[in-house]
């Protein structure tokens, strides 16, 4: 797609620090390195996020994570790693291809912060929405 920074790294016309590469996906070094290793795994077919993915692109896609999750815990002497998905930019997507991020995390203190507020459970609520999350999908 025009104007994708990663269509263009998928096309060699920009420099990326390629770890992986096979005729369906590509993941490379993230510029930011949030941590040392920060890697970012995307379909070479352009689409948006996880909201606009065939399940056929997520199968190929995220069975490369435990072999890059492996590697790259391995090369950086990681005591851990997060696998992160921005989709849209209420969930902080900045880049419109899709791409899984995949961080090594270091026991030592890495200053990524990933923390998940403690709410209260409302059992009630929430089979109610899993019962209207359910026929959502089976539509
Ligand atoms: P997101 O906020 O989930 O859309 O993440 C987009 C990511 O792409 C950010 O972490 C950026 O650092 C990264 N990024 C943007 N341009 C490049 C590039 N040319 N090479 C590598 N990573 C990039
Ligand atoms: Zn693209």
């Amino acid at each position: 797609m025009e104007n994708c920074i990663f269509c263009k790294i998928v096309a060699g016309e920009i420099p990326a620090s390629k770890v992986y590469e096979d005729d369906q996906a590509l993941a490379f070094l993230d510029i930011t390195q949030v941590t040392p290793g920060h890697t970012l795994l995307i379909p070479k077919a352009h689409c948006k996020n996880l909201l606009d993915m065939t399940a056929e692109t997520a199968s190929h896609l995220f069975s490369l994570v435990p072999k890059l999750a492996q590697g790259l815990v391995a090369t950086t002497c990681a005591d851990g790693l997060n696998l992160v998905n921005n989709s849209e930019e209420a969930a902080d997507q900045t880049v419109f291809h899709a791409h899984i991020h995949l961080l090594p995390r270091f026991a030592q203190g890495d200053g990524l912060d990933i923390r998940f507020v403690q709410n209260a459970p409302d059992f009630e609520k929430m089979a109610e929405l899993a019962s209207q999350i359910r026929k959502e999908i089976d539509a």
